[in-house]
């Protein structure tokens, strides 16, 4: 199963008047979403639905509902330290 990308491996947030990259649509929506663990079913633990991600900005085309994840404009620094601390990628 791949690995959820590291917030230093996202693209940088490309403003609010970027080309989807599935229609070329300009603009996309942007949306802050916090770093968040990895969810479980509430009644199995055991059961993994998703991984961990970073902080990042969910972006979404306004034209064909594209939606993709940019790296916050602050994420370079505090990430490269998280990274430092867990080794990257375990
Ligand atoms: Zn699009």
């Amino acid at each position: 199963m791949p690995q959820p990308p590291d917030a230093v491996a996202l693209p940088p947030y490309s403003g609010p008047d970027t080309d989807c990259l599935k229609c070329g649509a300009t603009g996309a929506s942007a949306q802050h979403r916090p770093a968040r663990g990895p969810v479980v079913l509430p009644w199995n633990p055991e059961v993994l639905v998703d991984g961990p991600r970073p902080e990042r900005i969910a972006r979404r085309c306004r034209d064909c509902g594209y939606q993709w994840d940019e790296a916050p404009l602050d994420a370079a620094a505090k990430d490269l330290g998280a990274v430092a601390e867990t080794g990257g990628g375990a």
